[in-house]
């Protein structure tokens, strides 16, 4: 607690009282923290993909990599390349989205449309994790309110986990129901689950159960939280249900397009 205390003196310099003010700076120094934090993890993020591309290639300007084991060096400097240009524009979107600054479109959202327009695009990993999907909407969906672009990136950022984390010849389910003037779109994995202690923390930047499990994936470790920043910038939540062992379940809910009166 941060405290300031003024006398207050009459023009003869005679003390009649005096003010104190305080203020709890807990929060201040909270935030400051994870301000800390954040730039520490930046950093370490960004070193490491870039630590790697310096040593292969100054290993290949000093002609120490033969030359049939060229190839195999240029293909990792190009994967950590990747992985960093994933990493900026994470980042940058994730703040975009967090100044609350960009104005978006709101749409009339076809949630059963959407999930397929997203399962073909996560069409490759599907193949290569051998991983099946199946879709349950019920038959009167109605329409999602929100922004069409960033929700599909909602659904890409929950389904691309669901299916990478998925064991080969796994399942991943989606399922849509609306309750009143909610939707709600649920993902369930049977993958390793997450463990308690780390669930309350899995929607924060770079919070990762398994940090060298995640970056073989070619995980940056922001996808839900900018999962979250989305939903949120919409006045919608986001949810998770987990089991070590047992997979995971992670939802979110926004509101239905109003039926018109
Ligand atoms: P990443 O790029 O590492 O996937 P995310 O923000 O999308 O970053 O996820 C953060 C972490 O949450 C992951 O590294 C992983 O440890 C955990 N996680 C996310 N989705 C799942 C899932 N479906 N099953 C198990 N763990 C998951």
């Amino acid at each position: 607690t941060l405290a300031h205390i003024s006398l207050l003196t009459d023009q003869t310099g005679y003390s009649f009282g005096a003010v104190g003010v305080l203020q709890d700076i807990t929060e201040l120094r909270k935030l400051d923290q994870l301000r800390r934090d954040f730039v520490a993890n930046v950093s370490h993020e960004l070193r490491t993909p870039l630590t790697s591309v310096q040593g292969y290639v100054e290993a290949m300007l000093d002609r120490a990599i033969p030359g049939e084991d060229q190839d195999k060096y240029l293909t990792i400097i190009h994967r950590e390349t990747l992985r960093l240009k994933k990493l900026i524009y994470d980042l940058l979107d994730l703040s975009r989205i967090e100044s609350r600054k960009e104005r978006w479109d709101m749409n009339e959202i076809d949630v059963p449309e959407l999930v397929d327009q997203v399962l073909v695009k996560l069409r490759p990993l599907i193949k290569k994790q051998q991983v099946t999907v199946d879709r349950y909407f019920p038959d009167q969906l109605p329409p999602m309110l929100g922004n069409e672009d960033r929700i599909e990136q909602v659904l890409v950022n929950l389904l691309d986990n669901a299916v990478k984390f998925s064991c080969p010849g796994g399942k991943v389910t989606v399922r849509a129901q609306a309750q009143d003037d909610n939707i709600t779109v649920s993902i369930a994995d049977q993958g390793p689950g997450i463990p308690p202690e780390d669930l309350e923390h899995i929607w924060e930047r770079f919070h990762r159960v398994e940090k060298s499990r995640s970056r073989a994936l070619g995980g940056t470790g922001l996808g839900l939280a900018i999962a979250r920043q989305i939903v949120e910038a919409h006045g919608g939540k986001v949810s998770v249900q987990s089991e070590a062992g047992q997979g995971s379940t992670f939802s979110f809910t926004m509101k239905t397009v109003p039926a018109e009166i």
